[in-house]
């Protein structure tokens, strides 16, 4: 250790003069490197708070997932500062990594003026982190005027690059929502580990694999994410404790059981910890009084989804006769009725549901239905009562991902049925950069307002009088330097249950 980062240490230990408490560290460890590998990234927003992040990874791609760390609590000094430069730091501490956790950390940093741009960093012995960029959501009380938003998904790292993300570093974005398909489970090429993701090792690597990039990493250390999950978190069309190949409750509770904690220790997330293979993702953030933003689970509450013993591929075919049969919950009864209550409870001018997979229905058959029996399209009576939900609500726009296209639908109260009432837009955010599904489905999904069938993102503007949703596509995914434009703009009015093209 140098003469100058010996001096760094003195600076930083001990007490303050500023009152903003002590930066002692207890627990030190011997590191082989810089552990700042992976980045830095925050997430759920407050309006006087926000989760801070970052894992301690002097080697991100060992193969035991466990980036290179000794088996010991190390203690990281934070600081949260509103310049670059931390001249004026507004907030620190001492937060101990552990080894249980894969040495990440999620600090809540408190204390924090609302609507407010803010840098943090990390330090743990002579090491300093990348600087990040936050930001905190607006005064409960209060309306931002404009509130931006950018909506990403389905990121397969196999098949193309994160030129997205690169782009939307130039964006006028508050918070990124992510819908999820974060990582993919299947064997690696471009990415680690090799074979198909099945244990916590191994999913600690593909996060770390995928955090390599340094596209993802300069996303997460410029914007706050708030982040739900899908299916490849954990496993292609799993659905509670049912795997699509088959496999026993207790094979899936040990997959999901890996695959929450690794998705908890790798995501700027404010929850706890989860219990084995139990973890409340579903929540609410409020952008003042513009709007209230939900993150649904829509896998992991899930009841087997019909026709799988019927010989339906990949849970994709003609619905079978069991489909209306019987009901099968898809939120779960807890978090059902969650969400009635936050919906009624909101005073917000928009209500956004961050919905993960389709809800207004999607039928890509040619002779015959072709849907997918693990959308919504299997639970047609549980999305009766989620439809009827969104309906109650003053300005829903439902936020969607999973399909590998970005679409403009009109939710209906009888899905297919465009006699039916409107009752919200369903905004499909495009895939980053996961595989299209090109099948053209507009013969047999009327209520499809616009198909646009590119990589990218949704880039959203929340304002008092409009949402105005712009898909931001890619040129090639393929291609990192690949440019970037506006393939449609669609505006949503209050009091307006369908979007208009811009
Ligand atoms: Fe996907
Ligand atoms: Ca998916």
């Amino acid at each position: 250790m140098g003469a100058a980062s010996l001096a760094a240490l003195a600076a930083c230990g001990g007490g303050d003069d500023r009152g903003l408490g002590p930066t002692t560290t207890t627990h030190t460890a011997r590191l082989r490197g810089d552990p700042f590998g992976l980045g830095v990234a925050s997430g759920d927003p407050t309006a006087d708070s926000v989760i801070l992040w970052a894992r301690l990874a002097p080697t991100p791609l060992a193969d035991d997932g466990r980036g290179g760390m000794p088996d010991d609590p190390v203690d990281v000094i934070w600081e949260v500062a509103t310049d670059d430069r931390f001249t004026e730091v507004v907030a620190r501490g001492v937060e101990t990594a552990l080894p249980e956790h894969a040495h990440s950390l999620h600090v809540d940093a408190g204390g924090l003026d609302p609507a407010t741009d803010l840098h943090y960093r990390f330090r743990v012995g002579e090491w300093t982190s990348p600087v990040g960029r936050t930001r905190t959501l607006p005064d409960p009380g209060a309306s931002p005027g404009r509130f931006g938003l950018a909506v990403a998904n389905c990121q397969w790292l196999e098949t193309g690059t994160y030129a997205a993300y690169r782009h939307m570093l130039d964006e006028d974005v508050d918070l990124v929502v992510h819908l999820g398909d974060y990582i993919y489970e299947y064997p690696g090429g471009k990415v680690l580990p090799t074979h198909q993701v099945a244990t916590l090792a191994d999913y600690r690597l593909r996060y770390a694999s995928y955090r390599s990039d340094p596209h993802l990493r300069a996303a997460h250390a410029r914007f706050p994410f708030v982040s739900t999950w899908d299916d490849h978190e954990v496993q292609n069309n799993h659905a509670g404790d049912t795997l699509e190949g088959g496999g026993t409750p207790e094979e899936s509770a040990e997959l999901r059981t890996a695959a929450y904690r690794a998705w908890w220790e790798n995501l700027p997330v404010r929850l706890d910890p989860p219990d084995g293979a139990s973890l409340r993702v579903h929540r609410h953030l409020d952008v003042g009084t513009l709007a209230r933003l939900y993150l649904l689970d829509e896998r992991q509450h899930a009841e087997e989804p019909p026709c799988r013993d019927e010989g339906t591929v990949g849970d994709v075919g003609p619905p079978c006769a069991a489909v209306d049969a019987v009901d099968r919950t898809y939120l779960g009864a807890e978090q059902e009725e969650w969400f009635g209550r936050a919906l009624a409870e909101s005073g917000a001018t928009w209500d956004l549901v961050g919905n993960p997979v389709v809800v207004s229905g999607i039928d890509s058959g040619v002779d015959e239905p072709v849907q997918y029996m693990e959308s919504w399209d299997g639970y047609p009576r549980a999305r009766a009562r989620f439809i009827e939900q969104v309906a109650g609500a003053r300005n829903p726009v439902v936020l969607t991902g999973d399909y590998h296209q970005g679409m403009v639908l009109d939710l209906h109260e009888r899905p297919f049925d465009v006699e039916s009432e409107v009752v919200a837009p369903e905004l499909m955010a495009p895939p980053i950069s996961s595989l299209l599904f090109s099948d053209p489905v507009a013969a047999r999904t009327p209520h499809l307002r616009q198909q646009v069938d590119a990589h990218g993102y949704l880039a959203l503007s929340v304002e008092e009088e409009r949402v105005t949703a712009r898909f931001r596509v890619v040129d090639d995914v393929l291609d990192e330097r690949t440019g970037i434009s506006t393939a449609a703009t669609w505006v949503v009015e209050p009091g307006e249950r369908r979007a208009r093209p811009a």
